[in-house]
């Protein structure tokens, strides 16, 4: 299965990944995790070109493709590999982080970047995404607090960007309800990761 997290600044998404891959694997399943962008040389390169110069602006659309570029690159070299030799695949961040940042928050259509992001990734859609809903407010605020995370070019971003990403998760969720799970994500982490076992287990299970 491919296993995508989602959500906003500060939800969570890459202690939880790390921690949901234990869980599985006490399970007895084997599990590969990266994320997006990047998680593969080039990838991880094309992630530098997007987020590294903050003061550089960046036309929407070249943001946009290069997400999708990034995408494909990780696809192919990590992702496809791993689900055939039958691990479970989560990732940090997939097509729905393009939806809701670039197709919604940045106004370039989610039905605009769905075609590029279909393009790249072909038939390979998430089995399964879990979606950290936490407000803007205080996920920016958690980051805050963690003086180890990389600053990158979304820091400058307003709280009506951020809040704009947010809207666009909530639109995904009702085009795809039975793919994407909701988690409060508002919650101290602990209870956070409670849940996201819980949806996991579930659909694995199921
Ligand atoms: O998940 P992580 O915090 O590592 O993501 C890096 C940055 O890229 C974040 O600031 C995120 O908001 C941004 N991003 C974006 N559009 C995407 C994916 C990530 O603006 N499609
Ligand atoms: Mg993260």
């Amino acid at each position: 299965y491919l296993i995508t997290l989602e959500g906003g600044e500060g939800a969570g998404k890459t202690s939880i990944v790390k921690q949901l891959a234990s869980f599985l694997e006490q399970q007895g399943h084997s599990v590969v995790c990266t994320r997006e962008p990047g998680g593969i040389e080039i990838s991880e390169q094309i992630r530098k070109v997007i987020l590294d110069q903050a003061n550089v602006k960046m036309d929407a659309r070249t943001e946009a493709l290069l997400y999708a570029a990034a995408r494909r690159q990780h696809l192919v070299e990590k992702i496809i590999p791993a689900l055939e030799a039958g691990n479970v695949v989560l990732c940090d961040r997939y097509i729905d982080s393009s939806l809701a940042y670039q197709g919604h928050a940045r106004g370039l259509g989610i039905s605009e970047i769905f075609s590029i992001n279909k393009f790249a990734i072909d038939k390979y859609m998430p089995d399964l995404t879990l979606y950290f809903d936490v407000q803007p407010e205080v996920g920016l605020a958690r980051i805050e607090k963690d003086g180890n995370r990389e600053i990158n070019r979304l820091d400058v971003e307003s709280m009506k960007f951020h809040q704009a990403v947010r809207e666009g998760y909530l639109l995904l969720i009702d085009q795809y309800p039975e793919r994407i799970q909701v988690i409060d994500a508002d919650n101290e982490l602990e209870m956070v990761l409670q849940e996201a076992q819980k949806s996991v287990f579930a659909f694995i299970e199921r």
